[in-house]
């Protein structure tokens, strides 16, 4: 009896030491660790080039910030290097949609599925009279803009960016933004779609600026992993007890970044990862460990899904070591998370 008692009070402490991070230097020199092993991967990726000014990063760089809710900031590599926050800003346009023009008017508009198809596919969207399948992709996006439009203005989405990524010297990168503009015709192509299917009721010019003056917007991963605690913390900054979104936006966020942050590869990596996490084709990872961390990922080179192909790799080994994944057993696997037999068996299953 005793015995059993003993051995449940164990598992408690293993439950408990789950829910909190490592201490910071222990931490530290964990994520170096999984930051060398994922410069190995940079070679199998390339930059975005179909917006050419992208196409100038340098694929080598390679950062994070880990932002605990309790504990210290841990910033390491390329963190403090500015690049386009790209997708990444769809999180944004979601929560401030879910905010300002309310639950029941962003769902008319998007589903809340995953597409399974590539982040500018237009290719269900006429085949039915179905609404973009989620807000986290292009088409999702822009019929969220489009509700945006008449509510906020540019200004008012930079000023809250800033606040939310407590970082005042993000910027419009006009370069890229430009470069854009010039080279969006898929994207026209969507939203003039969508104007045709009475989603969108805005003027689908103003409405593409608006949505590429959002993906142009400098951040660096550790503006990232800023926005990332406070989602965390569901909605609320931790230092100044200000709230930016209700805790039920702050759940949907995190709940469409688990399923449909990675566009076509959000099921791999949800089972590899299992951290709500979105992705922008600048490179840029916002990751949210519920009630633990905001983290924040810059890795250039991407992969076939245009995924940060470094930061998921760097966000795949330090969920095992640190055990941030959602899904993680804290019995699973006690000594070593790294190299584990249900790790092997996964690499060799149907593609996992
Ligand atoms: N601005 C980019 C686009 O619309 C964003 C895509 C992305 O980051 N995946 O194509």
């Amino acid at each position: 009896m005793a015995d059993t008692l003993d051995k449940k009070q164990e598992n408690r402490n293993t439950i408990d030491m789950h829910y909190q991070l490592m201490d910071t230097d222990k931490s530290t020199a964990i994520i170096q660790k999984a930051m060398d092993l994922a410069r190995e991967e940079i070679p199998k990726g390339k930059v975005a080039t179909y917006i050419p000014e992208l196409g100038k990063s340098d694929p080598h760089q390679l950062g994070i910030c880990v932002y605990p809710i309790k504990g210290e900031k841990i910033c390491l590599g390329d963190y403090d290097v500015r690049f386009t926050m790209q997708s990444v800003s769809k999180v944004l346009m979601l929560i401030v949609a879910l905010e300002v023009c309310g639950l029941k008017n962003v769902f008319k508009k998007v589903g809340a599925e995953p597409s399974g198809e590539a982040f500018d596919s237009l290719v269900e969207l006429d085949v039915n009279d179905s609404k973009p399948y989620n807000p986290l992709i292009n088409s999702g996006a822009l019929a969220i803009c489009g509700l945006l439009l008449p509510e906020v203005s540019f200004q008012d989405m930079l000023r809250y960016t800033r606040e939310i990524c407590s970082d005042h010297e993000i910027t419009l990168n006009q370069a890229v933004f430009d470069s854009e503009m010039k080279t969006c015709s898929r994207n026209r192509s969507i939203a003039y779609l969508l104007e045709s299917k009475g989603v969108i009721t805005t003027d689908v010019e103003d409405t593409l600026k608006f949505y590429t003056k959002m993906c142009s917007l400098n951040v660096t991963a550790e503006s990232l992993a800023a926005l990332g605690k406070k989602l965390a913390n569901d909605g609320v900054c931790i230092k100044t007890g200000k709230r930016f979104m209700s805790s039920q936006t702050a759940r949907i966020a995190k709940t469409l970044m688990l399923t449909c942050g990675m566009y076509d590869g959000s099921g791999t990596f949800a089972i590899r990862v299992g951290i709500p996490t979105k992705s922008g084709v600048g490179g840029g990872l916002l990751s949210v460990s519920d009630k633990r961390a905001g983290i924040g990922v810059f890795g250039p080179a991407l992969d076939a899904q245009g995924n940060s192909i470094a930061g998921c790799k760097l966000l795949r080994e330090i969920s095992n070591v640190l055990r941030l994944n959602l899904f993680y057993d804290p019995e699973w696997n006690k000594e070593d998370h790294y190299d584990t037999v249900v790790s092997n068996m996964l690499e060799t299953s149907v593609g996992i």
